[in-house]
């Protein structure tokens, strides 16, 4: 029984109780042409090519998975927007308010051979107001005759410039390490959720979805402006909603109603603003066009929503709009191209008509009550030794791998660790997710399942 519990508290810690605390993140913020790609990709390495050089590519991340002296964090990049040279100030800021908003910390990165400019300043602003720590950087200090141009820059009121040249890699790692001080060791987005608050719940999908048109009809005249909820500090861009007697916290609702035009980057910048609205909720709702045809677009939104570990809603709008010469084709997308989320609740509606709209806030409550639901220990072995002993896992090379034990480390989204004698393949993983949900439900949440091997 005492290994019985060492293992559970092993399993625990490794899902990062409690609830998997979310890593820490780092946003790479400042104007265009500063150096910023060039200094994320310094930050990840060659190891992760993944940061297109190409003007015009759409990058269909916003976050990546980073590491400096041993500890994991998340960087969000903001480099590579393409923006329009009339009203750049006020397009920069924005996407530097977002990117602010998803951070812990932020890297503010300055062109040194240019010194402060009016949209650095504005920017500045910005990370003042929101309180946040910051790392200024210095780019472009390729050599020592460019140092005294990086002490102008103490002149932002940042504290001390970190003269680096992204380019070569001079001076990253001390800035890094600035960057790892200024960081706290556990997001500050997971833990600032308050219990027994109201549900934090993100609407998201592609542009002209219909985002704006179904916020306004759940929200109606409903509206309410509550400005203390216990203990919570409020964003002003969240909308606190009363609902069927209960009070729901759309977060980032004012993405949603700034109508942002931007004819290149609106991708990407969508994109980033997604990420922020799934990062701060506990459901993400995500939209989808049943008149039109599922686009890539689309199952980006949701494979956010996946990998952030979030309940999961997906919400069929315009069927208004639906011709019945469609429906086929829309079966077949939900079969083929939403098998990743075969297990989301499902709600068709209408933003527009309101027709359906009801349906909603049950299809949520569901999905977050999966999305909590943890398995007593002993009733998860039982099921595991019941499956093992009427469907084995495949013999290979005369070696059988015996699953010992299993312990659900976490919920929000449920994790599972399963301790096994050798490796489980990925289809034997599959299958036991798939008995895993036919026996307990798990109806619109994510499921993690780990395998450890043991002698
Ligand atoms: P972003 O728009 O802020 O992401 O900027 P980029 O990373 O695309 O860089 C803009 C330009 O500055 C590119 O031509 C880079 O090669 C160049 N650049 C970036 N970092 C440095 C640096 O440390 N030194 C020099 N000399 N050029 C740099
Ligand atoms: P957002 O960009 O996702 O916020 O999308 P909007 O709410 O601004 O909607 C984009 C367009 O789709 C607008 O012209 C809406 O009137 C329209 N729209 C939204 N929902 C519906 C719907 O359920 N039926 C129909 N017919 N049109 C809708």
């Amino acid at each position: 029984a005492d290994d019985l519990a060492l293992l559970e508290g092993e399993a625990a810690a490794e899902a990062g109780e409690p609830g998997g605390a979310p890593l820490p993140v780092l946003a790479v913020v400042g104007r265009p042409n500063v150096g910023k790609s060039t200094l994320v990709n310094r930050i990840l390495g060659r190891r992760q090519a993944v940061v297109e050089d190409k003007p015009g590519v759409t990058r269909d991340r916003v976050s990546y998975p980073a590491e400096w002296a041993g500890r994991n964090f998340t960087l969000v990049d903001t480099g590579g927007w393409e923006v329009d040279v009339l009203g750049i100030d006020a397009r920069v800021a924005e996407q530097a308010e977002v990117a602010i908003s998803l951070a812990d910390a932020v890297l503010f990165v300055v062109d040194a051979t240019v010194g402060p400019t009016a949209t650095d300043e504005r920017v500045v602003r910005l990370l003042r107001k929101s309180g946040k720590p910051v790392v200024l950087c210095a780019n472009k200090v390729d050599g020592p005759r460019v140092e005294a141009d990086a002490t102008e820059l103490w002149s932002l009121g940042l504290g001390e410039p970190h003269p680096v040249s992204a380019l070569h890699g001079r001076g990253t790692g001390d800035l890094l390490d600035a960057a790892m001080k200024a960081l706290p060791q556990v997001s500050q987005h997971g833990t600032a959720i308050p219990a027994g608050g109201p549900r934090r719940v993100a609407l998201v999908g592609r542009p002209n979805v219909g985002k704006s048109s179904l916020l306004n009809k759940i929200i109606g005249a409903e509206r309410v402006v509550v400005d203390d909820v216990a203990g919570t500090t409020r964003d002003p861009v969240d909308e606190l909603v009363q609902l069927k007697g209960k009070t729901w916290w759309f977060v980032d609702t004012a993405g949603i109603r700034r109508r942002v035009h931007q004819s290149q980057g609106a991708d990407f910048y969508a994109s980033l603003r997604t990420q922020a609205a799934i990062e701060k909720s506990e459901v993400a709702v995500v939209l989808l066009d049943a008149s039109t045809k599922l686009t890539e677009q689309d199952t980006r939104v949701i494979s956010q929503a996946i990998e952030a570990g979030r309940a999961i809603v997906l919400a069929y709008n315009k069927w208004d709009l639906m011709d019945e010469d469609r429906r086929p084709f829309l079966e077949r997308e939900i079969e083929q191209d939403l098998v990743q989320v075969q297990w989301a609740p499902r709600v068709n509606l209408s933003a527009k008509t309101g027709w359906h709209a009801e349906r909603l806030v049950p299809a949520i409550e569901r999905a977050l009550a999966s999305w909590e639901t943890r398995i007593p220990t002993g009733r998860l072995n039982a099921f595991l030794g019941e499956l093992v002993a009427a469907h084995p896992h495949p013999l290979r090379g005369g070696k059988q791998p015996r699953i010992l034990f299993a312990t659900q480390a976490s919920t929000s989204p449920p994790r599972f660790v399963i301790f096994a004698s050798g490796f489980l393949e990925a289809g034997y993983r599959r299958f036991i997710e798939r008995r895993l949900r036919e026996t307990f439900g798990f109806e619109g949440t994510p499921i993690e399942i780990s395998v450890r091997v043991r002698e």
